[in-house]
């Protein structure tokens, strides 16, 4: 049996930023003795999550549960107004927004700003999207698939914006529909490349792979999105979030077993299912 790992896979730019910066958080707390408080959890990946708690980094669900410390503004980014509203405050922002998160920001603050009504492709929910769409003004709606978008006077300008996660595929469809009705779409493609490069990485090992396991969270937007681009060429694929949850009986009768990882899985979560790959062989 071959174990080939789809490259890249695993932890992007972003998150590698994110955890970056609580490592700062961290070194400002040694100095001042506040406590470090993660906006949500800091990424999609509970085994990290449950890393930093350890470590004494604390999750709130919102700025407001803080009088003072060190808040750590995931990758997904945050509502608008909360990183400014929060330093007004005196806590002390360190702000790991995406810059690719932060562009799909602007994106739709600008469109909004020309009068468009927006469409932001995402999943309803998700902390990247809910804040996206505090940028996007009144007049938003948040869809998945074409069925999904409202009824609209054919007269209407629309902007449309996409969580930085999204397939290109889903976004090719959506743009149809919507050209299809619209005279003005303004699109801007606000997926990231980290997440275009894994998904295509991903699909070409799957193509030829026998099974193929896929690590990261389950609450991980981009890893779930790798497991359904996995799925459609590859009957046999598993998605877990350790090397423990790894069922011997996937490798059944396999010549090629491929590895993928969400972009919020770290490097040494990858490792161990590799090495738990090679040593059933
Ligand atoms: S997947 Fe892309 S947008 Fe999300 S954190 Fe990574 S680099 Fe940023």
């Amino acid at each position: 049996m071959r174990v080939e790992r789809a490259i890249p896979s695993g932890a992007c730019y972003g998150v590698q930023r994110a955890l970056s910066m609580v490592d700062d958080a961290f070194a400002e707390s040694g100095r001042t003795g506040l406590r470090v408080c993660t906006l949500g959890s800091l990424i999609h990946n509970p085994i990290v999550v449950r890393e930093l708690e350890e470590a004494g980094a604390r999750v709130v669900d919102s700025a407001d549960e803080l009088d003072s410390g060190i808040l750590v503004i995931r990758s997904h980014g945050a509502i608008a107004g909360v990183a400014d509203g929060a330093r007004a405050r005196g806590i002390i922002v360190f702000d790991a927004t995406c810059p690719h998160v932060a562009k799909a920001q602007m994106a739709a603050s600008r469109l909004a700003a020309e009068g468009r009504f927006m469409v932001i492709l995402g999943e309803a929910g998700h902390p990247e999207v809910e804040a996206i769409r505090s940028y996007a003004g009144e007049r938003a709606v948040v869809i998945q698939e074409p069925e999904e978008l409202p009824e609209f006077d054919s007269n209407e300008r629309i902007g449309l914006v996409v969580q930085t996660t999204q397939s290109q595929d889903r976004l090719t469809r959506v743009v149809a529909a919507l050209k299809a009705s619209f005279d003005d779409v303004a699109v801007e493609n606000t997926i990231c490349s980290a997440t275009r490069f894994r998904q295509e990485a991903a699909l070409s090992v799957a193509e030829q792979a026998d099974a193929m396991i896929v690590i990261g969270g389950r609450n991980s937007g981009n890893t779930t999105r790798l497991r359904e681009i996995c799925e459609g060429a590859c009957e046999r694929t598993h998605h877990i979030e350790s090397a423990a949850e790894i069922d011997p009986s996937w490798l059944v009768d396999c010549e090629v077993v491929g590895v993928t990882a969400g972009a919020s899985t770290p490097q040494s979560h990858i490792d161990a299912v590799i090495a738990e790959l090679e040593g059933s062989k």
